[in-house]
């Protein structure tokens, strides 16, 4: 994969594919990591006098403009960040974007408004998908991929795109590589997995694919009941993936087989409906065991005992990754879990509590969860920007916007 060193980027337009598909509450950023996290790569070529054109995806429109979904927002966060000037573009490859680009300078930015407001980028028709790449490559000389959010999906800025034109992977897809790398080849053992969040489905396909790689596994969050399940437990209103049960009974049955350790938790707080994540007002919530769970209560955290549980089989890891908040952590009463791995996490990378494990969070909500409970980004060895990509990628499959950069 060549890097941004390999392009010659002085006074010529670069397309930068990136990933700011950050959360939005009306029209302010609620976490903007995903912004900073392109950060140095738009810097670094415009301090080498690049005209950097920057291109995202925000949501999932359906194919025309719409204005919930306007990169707009992220576009003047950029900027502030940047402490430069960003010109927005309010298409993506119309007249706005031809007389943005047209009016760039040499080291200067500007954005262009959401790809998926065309229907071409997403398009499953590859001719339809390759005129819109066409429109995409007639603003630019040079691409350079660094959405690595994106990387699993076939779209037209993603895959098509660096066909048509001299490419480079950007610092961010270079550095999620090679801590991808870490977690799947020469991985420093012990090695514990942690999954929760709320699809099952999701990620069976990680948990097949790690079973063959983790030392332990550990599973919280909305996941969890399902193997609770499976393993013949009651679990009252909770999120089920009855469908799942047969599949996870067989993981269960192989872990068992190569000696990797399940960890599910052994108690969780419930309550007798969703909370509202709006209003946030208190719930009544009651610890039960797994062994005894309440017909009518959902299980929305994992409870004190499971995470003293998960805490201590995190203590001694050297290797961990975290994917999926442990509960509904949107809901200050239902946080706990999801903070007290996170701690977790943290003990055991720091070299005079654990082990300086190297440490990986994954996942959006998850990433979301870790800055919003006040934690430390720095203290976690990396958090990623791509939680479907790092999930596909650990499932052991080809990601279109890496492969469209490798040749
Ligand atoms: P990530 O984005 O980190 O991969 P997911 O999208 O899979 O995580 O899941 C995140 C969601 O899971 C959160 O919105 C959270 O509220 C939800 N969740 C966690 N635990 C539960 C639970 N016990 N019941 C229902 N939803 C849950
Ligand atoms: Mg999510």
């Amino acid at each position: 994969m060549k890097t941004i060193d390999d392009l010659q980027v002085s006074g010529r337009r670069v397309f930068v594919r990136a990933d700011l598909n950050v959360p939005l509450d009306g029209g302010t950023i609620t976490d903007d990591g995903r912004i900073r996290a392109v950060l140095p790569t738009i810097s670094k070529l415009a301090a080498a006098g690049a005209r950097v054109i920057v291109a995202s995806h925000l949501g999932r429109p359906k194919g025309e403009p719409d204005p919930r979904f306007s990169l707009a927002p992220a576009a003047r966060r950029l900027g502030e960040l940047l402490g430069a000037d960003v010109a927005f573009a309010d298409d993506t490859v119309g007249d706005s974007a031809r007389s943005t680009v047209r009016g760039l300078g040499d080291g200067e930015v500007a954005v262009v408004e959401n790809l998926r407001f065309n229907p071409g980028e997403t398009s499953k028709d590859d001719a339809e998908r390759g005129a819109f790449a066409d429109r995409l490559a007639e603003l630019a000389e040079l691409y350079v991929g660094d959405g690595f959010g994106a990387v699993h999906r076939k779209h037209a800025s993603v895959y098509d795109l660096p066909a048509r034109l001299p490419h480079a992977a950007g610092g961010l897809i270079a550095t999620e590589v090679a801590v991808l790398k870490r977690l799947t080849e020469d991985v420093r053992r012990p090695y514990a997995v942690v999954l929760g969040g709320a699809k099952v489905s999701d990620k069976l396909g990680v948990i097949d694919h790690l079973l063959e790689k983790a030392d332990r596994i550990l599973i919280g969050g909305g996941m969890a009941y399902t193997f609770l399940k499976a393993q013949g437990h009651e679990v009252g209103a909770s999120l089920l993936q009855e469908d799942q049960v047969p599949t996870v009974q067989d993981y269960l049955r192989r872990a068992t087989e190569r000696g990797v350790e399940f960890v599910l938790p052994v108690d969780v707080l419930a309550a007798g409906a969703f909370p509202d994540l709006r209003a946030k007002a208190p719930v009544t919530a009651v610890t039960t065991s797994v062994d005894a769970f309440p017909a009518d209560l959902m299980g929305l955290d994992i409870g004190p005992e499971s995470r003293k549980l998960f805490a201590g089989k995190l203590a001694d890891a050297a290797t961990v990754f975290w994917n999926g908040p442990m509960g509904v952590f949107e809901h200050p009463d239902f946080a706990g879990g999801t903070a007290a791995v996170a701690q977790a996490l943290i003990d055991a990378a720091s070299p005079e509590e654990g082990k300086g494990a190297f440490t990986v969070v994954g996942g959006g909500d998850s990433a979301a969860a870790v800055r919003t409970l006040g934690f430390d980004e720095n203290a976690f060895g990396h958090i990623s920007t791509g939680g479907g990509a790092s999930l596909e990628y650990l499932e052991g499959k080809t990601l279109p916007g890496l492969a469209a950069l490798e040749d």
